[in-house]
């Protein structure tokens, strides 16, 4: 399919060029061929971008004076905006990132989802009474921030742009988004759907652009009162010190090196298929990916069998096959770096167990090959660091002290995955485990209304449910001295 959609910025409720007039060539990962040539927005245009969303946002204007109610509805708008062109979204996504049609409909249908959602939260969102000493009456509100930046990698661009944009339009606030220049075809259709929801100009902008220039431009902007920032640990680092400089608050949600621990009394097919999507969906190219597997003694034999026997029968394809349940990774230079991680599991000491290479039949396309590592410790490179493809290290424990400290033993800490039919070591491992997130016998799993993000080098904030209502509101203190 030919790509059909926008490619210019959205600014102010315009379809515009970059102002250098440079642009970005994305290629199809499945097939290498360039797909599609999108404006590239530089420092100017970001400026632009946060200066119409400054004029939306400001006392008085279109988007203040938006009824909560109203600002419900045009979420709800967009929500069906979003749905209506579902399937367009999902192909493009699919050419530009290399997932399958499959997974890139997951992505909208979690969008529409969220953005239904947090329509329902806009007159919902209260403040309290404040029981003060003396003749007083005290209440706090909670106010929108202003213009929030949503800077968003290549692995979840439709959803991970509309995982933090949803809330902070319910709040109040306005937006500007930077996809990443890798994958910057979906989030142009928030302007799209911003327009077809009749959201006043200014409220959405788009701005696609490289991460060194439109990214820190936008982090580092005096007018930009938020950032919430999804990528890898190293530049959420750098954004946190370039947000740093104008006291800018920051969501955080980074990388993870996910365990999913399996007792011995669990049910291992029900395991083996929540292990085996837990780290192949989206070509493991996923911050929650379940990267590790923590599994008893008594069981790791079987379990790795099946497992194995999953992978080895995955059908490897992308937007261009229909049968396709694993694509390729994201681009040539990342296949590299994954090919490299598993050369070194092995130099390590680790066993090949399935995968491991290139498939023979996939000449072109970056593809990789569901790959499981066994016989790794938790201080080899690959049990500790994010790979972000399609590799699966395992390692054994012997008991439950052991299963607890292993998976904790890790500097991330975003989703963890608990598989046993006990109820009572279900909830005790669960609460002894220093992730953001747990789940038992499923994995991995999360929903609009539930609280994303992680603890140590995973984050800090979190996005959805309730949480996210806090993250783009500030709280103001109102006394009257009524004695
Ligand atoms: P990345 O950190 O390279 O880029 C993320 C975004 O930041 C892109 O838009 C990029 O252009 C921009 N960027 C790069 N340099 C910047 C700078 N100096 N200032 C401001 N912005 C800059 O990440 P990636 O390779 O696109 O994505 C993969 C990473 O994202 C993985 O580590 C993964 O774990 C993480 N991730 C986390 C979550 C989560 O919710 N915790 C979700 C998805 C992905």
């Amino acid at each position: 399919m030919e790509y059909s959609g926008p490619t210019s910025l959205y600014i102010d409720g315009d379809w515009v060029a970059a102002a250098s007039d440079e642009t970005i060539e994305t290629r199809d990962p499945a097939t290498e061929a360039p797909y599609a040539e999108v404006a590239r927005a530089g420092e100017a245009d970001v400026d632009a971008a946060v200066r119409a969303a400054n004029s939306a946002g400001a006392r008085g204007g279109e988007w203040e004076t938006t009824s909560a109610a109203e600002r419900g509805e045009k979420l709800r708008a967009m929500a069906d905006a979003i749905e209506a062109r579902k399937d367009e979204i999902a192909l493009v996504e699919s050419h530009d990132n290399g997932k399958t049609p499959f997974e890139a409909g997951m992505e909208v249908q979690m969008v529409v989802d969220t953005f239904r959602y947090y329509a329902g939260w806009t007159d919902k969102v209260t403040g309290e009474y404040n029981p003060v000493p003396g003749g007083r009456v005290n209440y706090t509100t909670r106010e929108p921030l202003g213009v929030t930046g949503h800077i968003v990698p290549w692995n979840y661009p439709f959803q991970l742009a509309g995982r933090s944009l949803a809330p902070a339009l319910a709040c109040g606030n306005t937006a500007v988004v930077k996809p990443s220049s890798q994958t910057p075809l979906s989030a142009l259709y928030y302007g799209l759907a911003a327009e077809e929801a009749g959201l006043p100009d200014g409220v959405v902008n788009v701005v696609p652009g490289s991460g060194s220039e439109a990214g820190s431009a936008l982090a580092s902007h005096p007018d930009v009162a938020h950032v919430t920032f999804t990528g890898s640990t190293e530049v959420g680092k750098g954004v946190m010190a370039d947000a740093a400089a104008t006291v800018t608050g920051v969501t955080l949600e980074l990388g993870g090196k996910g365990p999913n621990v399996v007792f011995p009394d669990a049910d291992l097919d029900a395991a083996a298929k929540g292990v085996h999507y837990g780290i192949f969906m989206n070509a493991g190219q996923m911050c929650w990916a379940g990267s590790r597997l923590l599994v008893h003694e008594d069981v790791a034999d079987d379990l790795v069998e099946r497992i194995v026997a999953r992978a080895e029968s995955t059908p490897l394809g992308s937007g261009i096959d229909d049968d396709g349940r694993m694509g390729p990774v994201v681009s040539e230079s990342h296949r590299e770096d994954v090919l490299e991680y598993i050369s070194l599991g092995v130099e390590e000491g680790a066993t090949i167990a399935c995968g491991g290479g290139v498939p023979e039949d996939k000449e072109t396309g970056y593809f990789v090959e569901p790959t499981v590592l066994t016989d790794v410790t938790n201080d080899m490179t690959v049990a500790r660091e994010e790979i972000f493809g399609p590799v699966l290290v395992v390692t054994e424990f012997s008991d439950r002290t052991e299963a607890i400290e292993l998976a904790n033993d890790s500097p991330y800490g975003l989703l963890a995955g608990v598989w046993t039919e006990g109820l009572s070591r279900a909830h005790r491992v669960a609460d002894a485990l220093d992730y953001g997130m747990v789940s038992v016998n499923e994995y991995p799993v999360t929903f609009p209304q539930t609280p994303f993000g992680g603890t140590k080098q995973s984050g800090h904030g979190r996005e959805q449910g309730a949480e996210a209502v806090r993250e783009f509101t500030q709280a103001k203190n109102v006394n009257l001295n009524i004695g």
